[in-house]
């Protein structure tokens, strides 16, 4: 049993009363005002980060093979205690050696925790695709999701489609009959046929206003449904680059903390100086930060840290709203409700912030994995 005191504690959705947290095998027993443990002299005691979607870290990427189990102990540098490495379009062959990677990763346990597979692609629309390679863009059909998948089906945890493509809402349905987030996103979906999907099982957005036609006053499409239907949640990056302030603040507005969410789309020279990169097999260049190929947006620098940051000090979202939505309410989307808060019976995953908002320490399981100089 271990007690971490004199902490201001942020729980996941409000600032507590109570000055200590203690906690036994990586779960958390209680909050209380104990005097005995380890005394963290008033720092700020959040939830960890969780980021389901990220394709890359400081040198690491998703899809290269070894990479993934290298990821957690990189992530945690970050606040980040639970993540998905998210794939790019690839062949069957290379998606599939992508999720055997995750499973290896997954058994290590140490680190920031996988959640699981993200898969970004094939699934996607040809004109709004981003950096994904338009040769080996698919039709969302079941069977083609169980070739790519094969025997690796179980550790899918959210998948990014167009479901306007041909068989998309099947499997739309197909996946989340089978508890997969599924989340619309590359797509140019009209509003229909996004509150078809939403019947269906869509229950979030990828990198809202990012892959998506903007929007339109007499087509509302995509976004106009993802900021007006309280059924599904919208994803976006904080990097400040992919939307404007004014745009975060728009999706904020409309959605609300408990349904609109951070990630990060990083990718691996997040965490790195500017230069020449990968993403997936594609060639990046990374100028001042922004990671482009030809012209084209692909994948992000940023690190959630500096997410919640910018949230706070950049686009002026209150702090505890700015917290939820990078903890609990991604937590809650992919239902994974024992975390993202601080409660009894949660997990034990943590990060400890100073008032700039910098990492000053990381827990996950309850086992300090981080702690800056
Ligand atoms: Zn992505």
């Amino acid at each position: 049993m271990k007690t971490i005191t004199n902490v201001k504690i942020f729980d996941g959705v409000s600032f507590r009363e109570e000055s200590a947290v203690t906690f036994s095998d990586g779960v958390i027993l209680s909050l209380n005002n104990r005097a005995d443990g380890e005394n963290l002299h008033g720092l700020l005691l959040c939830p960890g980060f969780v980021d389901i979607h990220m394709h890359g870290i400081k040198g690491l990427d998703s899809m290269r093979a070894g990479d993934i189990a290298k990821m957690s102990q990189t992530e945690v540098q970050y606040g980040v205690t639970a993540y998905c490495p998210t794939s790019i379009t690839e062949t069957a062959e290379r998606t599939q050696s992508y999720l055997a990677d995750i499973r290896a990763a997954m058994a290590c346990n140490r680190g920031a925790r996988i959640l699981g597979a993200h898969l970004e692609g094939p699934f996607l629309a040809e004109s709004v695709r981003g950096i994904h390679d338009i040769n080996k863009l698919k039709d969302p059909k079941i069977s083609t999701f169980r070739d790519l998948t094969r025997g690796n089906e179980d550790l899918v945890m959210r998948v990014t489609l167009a479901p306007e493509r041909h068989g998309g809402m099947e499997l739309v349905k197909y996946l989340s009959d089978r508890g997969v987030c599924v989340s619309i996103g590359h797509s140019v979906a009209t509003s229909m046929e996004t509150s078809m999907a939403i019947g269906l099982g869509v229950t979030s957005s990828t990198h809202t206003f990012n892959g998506m036609e903007t929007l339109h006053h007499r087509k509302p499409g995509v976004l106009g449904v993802i900021l007006t239907d309280p059924n599904i949640c919208a994803e976006f990056i904080a990097d400040l680059v992919h939307i404007d302030p004014i745009v975060i603040r728009l999706i904020y507005q409309s959605k609300g903390p408990s349904s609109c969410f951070f990630c990060t789309d990083s990718m691996e020279a997040a965490g790195m100086p500017d230069g020449e990169y990968f993403l997936g097999r594609e060639h990046i260049l990374v100028e001042s930060g922004v990671a482009q190929k030809n012209g084209k947006l692909a994948g992000s620098t940023l690190t959630m840290d500096q997410g919640l940051r910018n949230l706070v000090f950049n686009v002026g979202i209150p702090l505890p709203h700015a917290i939820q939505m990078g903890t609990q309410t991604p937590a809650d989307l992919i239902r994974r409700t024992d975390l993202g808060r601080i409660r009894p019976g949660a997990k034990a995953d943590f990060v400890v912030l100073d008032q700039a908002l910098n990492v000053i320490a990381t827990f996950v399981r309850g086992i300090c994995e981080y702690r800056a100089d």
